[in-house]
């Protein structure tokens, strides 16, 4: 299986081949083809099963695709992800893969200066990391909406309702526009998760690796 074979454009097989990866991990032969279609997607994986780039790759492509501008105080595609590190890394890898497409990428996360944050996201961003608690501080600022919202990615679901963000992600759920696409990820299955995925996803394809 190669990369050409899954539907990506140009540009993103591109900035694979500058990475030097051709062949997919099973995560990302199974979730790209389904989420280049537009369904929602629910994602058994852990960390280093190349989870990031199964998410980004088609959504970059679907952000291609659709062609809006980059909305106000808003963003188009936004990432949650439980910690700083992994929102780092996050944000990395939409850089690499989204700047051929030409697509902004920013991310904030706690601990850091909010009014950075505020300036940064003013005239929007294609493409948002963030950890839940900072969103939503800046969102009750009023520096920050979720209306533009066109995929929504939930990375290590298990992990940021252990570190106590479900109150953070049902506020959040309830903020995004309801004709979105949603991508659900999380290393373990437990009941709270299978709840929170049912609020978040539309009939998802399920992945498992
Ligand atoms: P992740 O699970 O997303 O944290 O990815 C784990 C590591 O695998 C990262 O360093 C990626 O850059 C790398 N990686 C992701 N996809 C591939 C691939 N198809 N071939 C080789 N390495 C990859």
């Amino acid at each position: 299986m190669k990369f050409e074979e899954l539907g990506l454009s140009q540009p993103v097989l591109q900035a694979l081949d500058m990475k030097g990866y051709d062949t997919p991990t099973p995560i990302q032969a199974q979730s790209i083809p389904a989420v280049l279609e537009g369904r929602d997607l629910m994602g058994i994986a852990q960390t280093g099963t190349g989870k990031t780039a199964a998410f980004m790759l088609p959504s970059i492509d679907r952000l291609r695709e659709a062609e809006n501008r980059t909305p106000f105080k808003s963003c188009r595609m936004l990432v949650l992800a439980p910690t700083r590190e992994l929102a780092g890394q996050i944000a990395q890898s939409a850089k690499d893969y989204g700047a051929m497409a030409g697509l902004k990428v920013q991310s904030i996360v706690g601990g850091t200066s909010v009014g950075k944050d505020r300036n940064k996201l003013h005239h929007g961003t294609d493409i948002l990391v963030a950890t839940p608690g900072r969103l939503l501080d800046l969102i009750d600022q009023k520096a920050f909406k979720l209306d533009g919202v066109e995929i929504l990615v939930l990375d290590e679901a298990d992990q940021m309702l252990d570190l106590g963000f479900i109150h953070a992600l049902k506020r959040i759920s309830q903020l995004v526009p309801a004709e979105r696409q949603t991508l659900f990820f999380s290393a373990t299955m437990p009941k709270s998760i299978k709840d929170l995925s049912g609020q978040y996803c539309k009939n998802p394809v399920h992945v498992s690796v």
